[in-house]
């Protein structure tokens, strides 16, 4: 199939789009009213529903979330027996950091460089421009083949689940045959990429006891247990010596057969400091997607300033497990709590407190979805082809929708490809990527239906 008709629509629409992008990037959408007021979230949340029905989308929504954030729903019906695709976005945002770390006004979307700059621009309101810009092009060329549900959600930033919770309680209203994630991103910018699995994610609070009181280090230190210095012991059994995760009965050699992620491009994406090794093993890709990654997240100790010279009668610590796709979050759960167990050093009293988990996703990268989407990418960016990326995170609305519907195909794009910079300061979005991701949504709706039909 060609792109040109399609594609051209969408060139012509971009003057519209950057305008409306600027108004959506001009409501300080943050989600947390302590330090945005609420009615900025309102008003983006007004405007996203006035933009779905001016689209001519009906039972268009605010759904009041149990987190006291509004989501914004609506559908649009397709030809009789077409199937069903909901697109997700998100409205609110993060908050800007540092104002005068910025170039430009975090809330007015101002071009530079080729790029447009503003806190949201690519995570993710973006996103829901790209989806507006897709339906408007196959309205324009024939009309929309498929039934869409779009569902804006109002407090993704803020991890508080409102939407994944008013999910649950009404399965009927995202119900779908394939999910469109707008929250992700091309590999880099021009690399047309699919995040196809997601780790999971286990948290775990250790205690341990050893002694009724704390004690002096000089007249107790030597016999005494120290329940610090066992829990550091205890911590470390957790890492091998090149720092791969090491929880018994938890394989840590899965390794991933999609793109590959640069040693060199890792270290500059990270950050690492010159001189210093990378850990684990495997290739990046293996480490960072398809293997477990634990990490002591806070551990309760004395603080440096006013230490006094003592033995710790109980220490406490926090620990995050990233569970690979193909592994069971609970499954996780028990091997890192019988580790924990089993190593704790001179009979310490162990106790283990699960504080959270989610469960890791893999698509299904031979359904009809995942080929129509490669060739809904082959068309919009010619010369390349359908690259798939993991994602060391997790997307907790990802799993919810997953268990929901399980027959679902669930399809992970964006414009958050790495220069867009999301959650820092100065993040913009990539006009082009805008522009050629829209292109492929719309050939990919396209594409499904006429995969459904066949
Ligand atoms: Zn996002």
């Amino acid at each position: 199939m060609t792109a040109r008709p399609i594609a051209a629509t969408i060139a012509s629409l971009m003057p519209r789009a950057k305008a409306e992008l600027t108004e959506l990037v001009a409501f300080q959408s943050v989600a947390d009213p302590a330090q945005f007021p609420r009615s900025e979230c309102e008003a983006a949340a007004d405007w996203v529903a006035d933009a779905l029905r001016a689209e001519g989308f009906q039972d268009v929504a605010l759904l009041d979330t149990p987190d006291g954030t509004q989501s914004v729903y609506g559908f649009l019906p397709g030809p009789a027996g077409a199937p069903t695709v909901l697109l997700y976005a998100h409205y609110d945002v993060q908050p800007p950091l540092d104002e005068s770390a910025w170039l430009s006004p975090p809330f007015e979307l101002t071009e530079r460089d080729g790029r447009w700059y503003g806190r949201g621009a690519a995570d993710c309101k973006g996103g829901f421009i790209m989806h507006l810009l897709a339906l408007r092009a196959l309205k324009a060329d024939g009309g929309v083949p498929v039934s869409v549900k779009v569902i804006a959600e109002g407090s993704e930033e803020q991890g508080t689940g409102g939407l994944e919770r008013y999910a649950q309680a009404h399965p009927e209203l995202l119900a779908a045959d394939t999910i469109v994630i707008g929250d992700t991103g091309n590999f880099r910018v021009g690399l047309p990429t699919v995040t196809a699995t997601l780790r999971g994610m286990t948290m775990l609070r250790v205690t341990l006891d050893t002694l009724e009181g704390n004690l002096h280090s000089g007249q107790f230190g030597g016999a005494a247990p120290d329940a610090l210095a066992a829990m550091i012991q205890l911590l470390a059994s957790l890492r091998a010596e090149d720092g791969s995760t090491t929880v018994d009965g938890l394989t840590a050699d899965t390794e991933w057969d999609g793109l590959q992620y640069p040693e060199a491009e890792f270290r500059s994406d990270a950050k690492v400091l010159d001189g210093v090794e990378l850990i684990g093993t495997g290739t990046v890709a293996d480490r960072i997607w398809a293997r477990p990654a634990v990490t002591v997240i806070g551990i309760d100790c004395p603080p440096v300033v006013g230490a006094t010279p003592s033995l710790q009668a109980s220490a406490r610590a926090q620990i995050s497990l990233r569970v690979p796709p193909g592994r069971d979050a609970a499954e996780a759960t028990e091997l890192l709590t019988a580790h924990l167990v089993a190593h704790a050093p001179w009979g310490a009293r162990v106790s283990v407190e699960q504080v959270g988990q989610g469960q890791p996703f893999r698509a299904d990268t031979t359904s009809p979805a995942y080929t129509s989407m490669a060739r809904a990418m082959e068309a919009a960016y010619p010369g390349e082809t359908m690259q798939t990326s993991g994602m060391g995170g997790s997307i907790p609305l990802c799993n919810t929708l997953a268990a929901l519907y399980p027959e679902a195909e669930i399809l992970l794009i964006g414009l958050s490809e790495p220069e867009a910079q999301i959650h820092a300061v100065n993040e913009s979005v990539s006009p082009e990527e805008l522009e050629r991701l829209s292109v492929t949504e719309a050939l990919f709706l396209r594409n499904y239906a006429d995969s459904k039909r066949a």
